[in-house]
């Protein structure tokens, strides 16, 4: 007995689509080709490119039950290697230059990572997470708190320091998830803001694109993993979804990681994955050496919350 073949599904023509608006800057958006349309959990899941900031983003959002499934500790976190605790020394570092404060509050805290180097750093740190298993694990892993993140932002907690890594891209309702998290920092807090802008300048954007276009024979793909990101920004468009929140931009630096071609510790095996990582490091490099601040795939940012009369 023979396997049935997997049913070739083709995608909706683009005149066909209509989407939501931008949950950046509220614009209309236009479909894009890449990244490529998928279906999971019985959901078709298309790519719209704002015609205001550009931000890419998925359409339509999950449901509740399905972004639980997506950000569960075993399909999501546990899959993904901790950060260097040196990145996050350095975080700490950075935090350290605009404020003696000492309460944190890690947003989306994950592993529990970044809290745990915060409470070794002397901060007074608790972790929020929306996913119970997850808080869990994050909480045994940092030895601190780790809340709901709903329980917090419906409370009257203040904090010195809000951390986010990781975290924009993947809110139904950036805007105004940010505007609540705002709520919680004290006057003259801190946010501090470490994202991937996948739509930004950069090699490897440019070399995925290309690649996406040459490989892609028009069928619908399937993903076992789900949306796990509902944004693509760019350096631009993160900067405006932070206009108008009342904050004082005090540090911004783009940055490359070379990600997906060049990961540190991933055997190369092909040609394919030679080129890639090729790619991937010269993206690097022209990363490190554009004195503009331009070129890049993450944005780290601090910024201050103005007082009342600024
Ligand atoms: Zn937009």
């Amino acid at each position: 007995m023979t396997a049935p073949k997997p049913r070739r599904i083709r995608p909706s023509p683009p005149s066909s689509l209509s989407c939501r608006d931008c949950p950046v800057c509220g614009a209309s958006a236009v479909p894009v080709q890449f990244p490529r349309e998928f279906v999971w959990s019985g959901t078709v899941f298309r790519q719209y490119r704002c015609l205001g900031c550009r931000t890419v983003f998925t359409d339509p959002v999950p449901t509740q039950d399905q972004l639980a499934k997506v950000y569960d500790w075993t399909s999501y976190h546990s899959a993904y290697p901790e950060i260097p605790a040196a990145r996050d020394d350095a975080t700490l570092s950075r935090v350290g230059n605009y404020t003696s404060g000492k309460k944190l509050l890690d947003v989306g805290c994950g592993t529990g990572s970044f809290l745990r180097r915060a409470a070794t750093a002397g901060y007074e740190a608790i972790g929020a997470e929306i996913t119970d298993t997850v808080a869990q694990e994050a909480s045994a892993r940092a030895g601190v708190p780790v809340v709901p993140l709903e329980t917090l932002l419906e409370g009257s907690s203040q904090f010195d320091v809000v951390h986010c890594r990781d975290v924009l891209a993947h809110l139904v309702e950036p805007r105004e998830t940010l505007a609540r998290l705002l709520r919680l920092l004290t006057i003259e807090g801190l946010l501090v803001l470490d994202d991937p802008i996948e739509e930004n300048p950069s090699l490897v954007l440019g070399a995925a694109r290309a690649w996406s276009k040459w490989s892609s024979h028009g069928c619908l793909r399937a993903s076992s993993r789900g949306p796990t990101m509902l944004m693509r920004m760019t350096a631009r468009s993160h900067q405006i979804l932070l206009d108008g929140m009342g904050l004082e931009l005090v540090e911004s630096r783009v940055t490359e990681t070379g990600w997906p071609y060049c990961v540190p510790g991933q055997p190369i095996r092909t040609f394919a994955a030679a080129v890639k990582a090729g790619v991937g490091w010269s993206a690097r490099a022209l990363s490190w050496l554009d004195v503009t601040n331009t070129f890049g795939n993450r944005v780290f940012t601090i910024s201050r919350r103005r007082g009342s009369s600024d």
